[in-house]
């Protein structure tokens, strides 16, 4: 009954009865409660005191001045901003997942059957034989995979000191190969914009640890040559390692491990609608091979083999340590595991086609020149003269969030669109009528746009380095 004790009840408000000043604020008298020194507290904290219906309204205007998934399609490519259930908020909030984290193995097995439950999911869709699921984030699920893959290297006397890296690749990988001590080896697409296979011959050699690569790549192709990718990699020396943002293109389809690769990690919030971490707690679970099993980070769970059904967290034999608290954030893999059992096999498979199918539907009824394809889930149309980011402002006016822009390189004012496989079609044509009115308005709108939303065009440089986060802000503006 975790759920009754926690809940704020009338009698704690006669116990604390408010202070009331003349402007409604409360005042607590905080100066006898510190232990801490005088010099670090203040003699008074003067705090709103607004009624239910105030803070209901207050909280409410905010999210409508911001857009949300909730209100409208969200076409941001690369990010996959999808529809998270919320019945998997209803099983997250289920009192008996509240354990500490730090009970013995005997005590939460439930826990625990649940997570290696959750490790077999993964395994299974991507075709890897073990999954963490420690890391916090996709990016921190990079930086797990290439310390194993260079664990594993070090172990065998590999010194190798490459990470070979396509043009097209998100940041972070270029991150995470530096992050993690490598020399970063860039690799220009092809005029297909996939790997130029005979670059990459020639780039790879004794000094590569590995290739990072996404498939379908940034603008949504699928790399066709990936068995040949994988064999020049594996017969060099080097292993191969999937970054699994566009998963969900694949999904119950087609298999990451049966194309060659040797480590990958999966971004839950892209590609099984666990929630966008912004700030807060996220998950990048990792997937290896069985050569690379023994690197993976502590504790890792698995299945006690002897005679009883049970699950214990073990410490693999040359892990390469901890990457995260415990066995990684624990609410959120719950919500992944929950869409997972849900839509099953069938449902999974049905999400990626969806998704395909929504991406060639939406490339088809723009008026922008869609460079490449056929797509999987994901295109990049470019504003070729007008400014992309112009146009996605633009967007803003007619009730939808526009694509990513000016991203990837490769495609000149770039507009990356993912529609997802949740929006019907009328929404897609929602979206595509958006488009077409944005690009074909002349200089003068653009530059003004947006002008129907809450907050016209903000400086968005300055809105990143120096946030004003607190309720104060919209009394300055
Ligand atoms: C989102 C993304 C990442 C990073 O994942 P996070 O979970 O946001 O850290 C890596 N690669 C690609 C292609 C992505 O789209």
């Amino acid at each position: 009954m975790i759920h009754d004790q926690a809940r704020y009840t009338r009698e704690d408000d006669a116990l604390h009865e408010p202070l009331l000043s003349e402007k409604g604020e409360q005042t607590v008298d905080v100066r006898d409660s510190s232990p801490l020194p005088d010099d670090l507290t203040r003699e008074e904290l003067t705090l709103p005191n607004p009624s239910e219906p105030e803070v209901a309204r207050h909280y409410t205007r905010l999210s409508q001045m911001n857009w949300a998934i909730d209100t409208g399609p969200y076409p941001l490519g690369s990010c996959t901003m999808k529809y998270n259930p919320k019945f998997t908020e209803d099983v997250a909030a289920d009192p008996n997942a509240a354990v500490h984290p730090d009970r013995s193995d005997r005590s939460v097995q439930g826990t625990l059957e649940l997570c290696y439950g959750l490790q077999e999911f993964l395994a299974d869709i991507g075709g890897m034989d073990a999954v963490t699921l420690q890391p916090p984030a996709g990016a921190a699920g990079e930086l797990t995979g290439i310390l194993i893959a260079k664990a594993y290297h070090e172990h065998h006397g590999n010194d190798r000191s490459e990470v070979v890296i396509p043009a097209s690749a998100h940041g972070t990988n270029f991150a995470t190969a530096a992050m993690a001590g490598y020399d970063v080896v860039e690799l220009p697409s092809d005029e297909n914009g996939r790997v130029d296979v005979e670059a990459l011959d020639a780039a790879v050699g004794e000094d590569t640890a590995a290739l990072m690569l996404t498939n379908p790549n940034t603008v949504g192709l699928f790399e066709r040559d990936i068995a040949e990718i994988a064999d020049i990699v594996h017969d060099a020396g080097g292993l191969l390692y999937y970054d699994g943002a566009n998963l969900n293109a694949l999904l119950g389809r087609a298999r990451p491990g049966d194309m060659g690769f040797d480590v990958m990690h999966y971004n839950v919030h892209k590609t099984f609608a666990t929630p966008h971490g912004g700030g807060g707690p996220g998950a990048g679970p990792v997937g290896v091979v069985e050569e690379l099993a023994e690197f993976l980070p502590t504790p890792h769970v698995r299945e006690i083999n002897d005679g009883n059904v049970g699950y214990e967290a073990v410490e693999p034999e040359r892990s390469i340590g901890k990457v995260h608290g415990f066995t990684g954030n624990w609410l959120v893999l719950i919500k992944a595991y929950a869409y997972i059992a849900r839509l099953g096999d069938a449902g999974l498979a049905d999400a990626a086609a969806k998704a395909v199918l929504n991406a060639n539907y939406l490339a088809e009824r723009i008026d922008m020149d869609v460079p490449h394809g056929p797509f999987h889930h994901e295109f990049a149309a470019t504003a070729g003269d007008r400014d992309a980011a112009d146009v996605a402002k633009r967007m803003l006016d007619f009730g939808v969030h526009p694509p990513t822009t000016k991203w990837p390189a490769m495609v000149p004012e770039a507009m990356l669109t993912e529609p997802t496989e949740i929006e019907n079609r009328s929404s897609l044509e929602d979206l595509a009528t958006a488009f077409n009115v944005a690009y074909a308005d002349s200089d003068e709108v653009l530059a003004d746009a947006p002008s129907r939303t809450t907050a016209r065009r903000i400086d968005q440089a300055s809105a990143a380095r120096t946030p004003r986060l607190s309720w104060q802000a919209l009394d300055d503006e």
